[in-house]
Order: C-alpha cells, then structure tokens, then sequence
C-alpha cells in the first residue's frame, strides 16, 4: 500500500522453501483444475471470440484475487488483458507476462481432449502456455496467503496474439515492461529438465513472390516465364543463407504457385522463416533476403517481411535473473539449469529493451504445437514456489 515504508518481505514469519512447496504440494489439484478449466476453453488465435471469451474468464479470476483488470481492445485480434495488483513495499513492480491463444483451432479438444494420462495433463495449450497462466494465478494467492498482502505490486500482462506475432499487443507489452523491475515469462520450460530460458533466438517471417509470364505448356513453351522455376532458383540462393553454426537459419516452409501442369505457371510464392542469435545479425540477413537477384528477367520478385523479434540475449540483467531463480531452487535441493532455445516469445521484446527478463518459468512438459502435447503435474509446485520467490526477489 501507498505510503508505507518499504520492506523485503512482510513482518509475519514466512515459510521456509520445503514449507512452501508442502504448501504447494497440498494444492496441486487446485492447480491442476484451474489448468484444466482454461484448456477447455479453447483460444485459437485467429477467433476472436474464443479469445474474448478467455479474456473476460481470467478478469473475473483475477479480480477475485484483488487484482484490478483493465481490458485492452483490439479490433482484429483477440483483447488483451493487464491485471494490476497493489502490494506492501513501493518498489518497481515486476510484470507477469504470458498469452492465452493457442495454435488450435476451435474443435481440437474433440479430438486431444483435456485428460490425465501418467500423472501428465495432456490438451491444447496446456504447455503452451495455459499453465503458466495458472501458475500465476496460484503463485499470487499464496503470496497473499504468507504475506497478508502481495509484497509488492504486480503487473500481469496476458496477451491475445502471441502466436501470431502479438502485432496488438507489443507496444502495451514493452510499455509495461519499462515500467517494472523485471519481467518473468510464463511460456514452458526447455525441455522435460524443466530449464529456464535465458536466451531465445530472433525471429523473422518473410514472402517471397514471384511473377512470371504464362504460356501454354505445349503450344507456345518458348513464350513462357515460369514463376515456379524462378522461384525454385531462388529457394536455392536463400538456402545458402543458412549458417548454422553462427546461429542463423533461414527455412522456406510454404511454397505455392501455378495452375495446372500444362501451363508455365505465372505465380508462385514461399513463405520464409528467419531465426537469428544476435539481434547485429537482423540488418545482414534483411539486407541479404531484400536484395535477391532475378534469374530470368521477364520475372518479378517482391518479397516483404521483416525480423519481428529480436533475440532474447543472456545479458548482465537476465543472467543475474537466473541467478535469483537458482538460489530460490536450492532452498528445495534443486538444481535449477539454463537453456537457449530457439523458438521467440514476447520475452525477446522486453529483453531487447534492456530490461531484465526470465524466460520459461511455465509448465513442464512436451509437445507444444503437437498433438502429444502435455505437462508433468509432479513439476508444477516447485514451479509456482519459484514463481513466488521470484515475484518476491526481482
Ligand atoms: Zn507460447
């Protein structure tokens, strides 16, 4: 609360980290139900109604808590949603971040539907990322309950279109962030070790079009310009791209074009993924992929795209991020590891501003994006102890 001085943690005693994960221990199936209630409600980005639908569903859970929800609209994604919490201290707050869409569309539950299987939780989204969202829900109402109140104030920020792009919703993300002490990301863990991810590689999205001539296949073959030929040229130069070694990797994932065989087709395209480990590396493979040359001269290229996210590097900030989250772990004898991953999340917005971020505070488990996709459900109360430590400590 306003005007009260400053304090690291609250004058009642609190638990010791076993304490703390007894404490969790003892409300796993709370957990696992808040878990299960927002996998069944399904989110795919590109439904804007289902996102809604979620949205208004977490206001209301975390009003309950005594957060205070503000709903950012958007007219062509889903809204957004920023929960404010007041807390004792009057330090910086520390900003939650995470998304509630998912890859799947509206009916996949039919068939991956929400179930325990081997003490795993299996469904869409369960990983990726609805049980960070749960986490943060339970991390939050045990802090209250140890604390009597939140030790300091707290930003939850859960966005619409993370996978996407989160165009809606990025410049409310890094207008958040550069108002908090640091930002912890709830996307999942690296892997079933349950790391934390203190690197995440950039990544960009490009279309590579190209017009050619039509001709008819048999008449006129001569009077033809393939696009498609042209741009199987090209899918060979952008390959060469490719360096993996210094982290740069460059994957034409969808290709399209022409009609039917017996015309040289006029149009074809290929959607190309950029992922880069040092954000020095965007301006080069931009420039690379804006300044392809034509092979055939009667064709067109355009191609459009951008890095949208930068990398998430391992800076002085977010290495001393990990640090803090170790040193919680070990109260509980864990050893908690690193990991640099490949795949970006709104984390690589906030680190690129130079504010200190935590990636991969989420659930455990595999198969984000994938039909197997599930969470360890033993893994989830030293993931909301470390949470709350880390609410406590950025
Ligand atoms: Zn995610």
């Amino acid at each position: 609360m306003p005007g009260k001085k400053p304090a690291k943690s609250g004058s009642a005693p609190q638990p010791a980290g076993a304490d703390r994960q007894r404490f969790f221990s003892e409300h796993r199936h709370e957990i696992v139900n808040t878990i299960r209630e927002l996998v069944e409600m399904e989110s795919p980005s590109d439904d804007k109604q289902a996102v809604d639908r979620i949205a208004a569903f977490l206001a209301q859970k975390f009003e309950t808590l005594g957060g205070c929800s503000q709903v950012h609209r958007s007219d062509d994604f889903g809204n957004s949603l920023q929960i404010d919490f007041a807390g004792r201290a009057s330090r910086k707050p520390v900003l939650l971040l995470g998304h509630y869409d998912t890859v799947y569309p509206l009916g996949t539950l039919a068939n991956m539907p929400c179930k325990i299987e081997n003490e795993r939780l299996h469904g869409p989204g369960v990983l990726d990322m609805k049980s960070g969202i749960a986490l943060m829900l339970h991390a939050i109402e045990a802090l209250q309950a140890w604390h009597g109140e939140l030790p300091r104030p707290v930003t939850v920020f859960l966005v619409s279109d993370e996978e996407v792009g989160s165009y809606s919703s990025r410049k409310i993300t890094e207008r958040l962030a550069k108002e908090s002490a640091g930002v912890l990301v709830l996307e999942p863990a690296a892997g079933l070790r349950g790391a934390v991810k203190t690197a995440r590689k950039g990544v960009g999205e490009y279309t590579l079009r190209v017009k050619g001539v039509a001709a008819h296949a048999g008449l006129d073959p001569g009077k033809g310009h393939s696009a498609i030929l042209e741009l199987a040229r090209q899918i060979a130069v952008i390959a060469k791209m490719n360096n993996l070694r210094q982290g740069v990797s460059v994957n034409p994932g969808v290709i399209q074009g022409g009609t039917r065989s017996n015309v040289v087709a006029a149009e074809a395209s290929a959607l190309i993924d950029v992922r880069i480990k040092r954000a020095a590396q965007a301006a080069g493979i931009h420039r690379k992929l804006r300044s392809l040359k034509l092979f055939d001269k009667h064709c067109k290229l355009e191609i459009t795209g951008n890095i949208n996210r930068l990398p998430m590097e391992r800076t002085a900030g977010v290495a001393a991020l990990y640090k803090r989250a170790q040193q919680i772990a070990s109260q509980v004898k864990w050893n908690l590891e690193e990991a640099s991953v490949g795949g970006g999340s709104d984390g690589n917005f906030t680190a690129g501003m130079g504010i200190p971020t935590l990636d991969g505070l989420g659930g455990v488990g595999e198969g984000a994006h994938a039909v197997h996709e599930f969470i360890v459900i033993s893994e989830l109360p030293r993931r909301a102890l470390l949470l709350a430590g880390m609410i406590e400590n950025v």
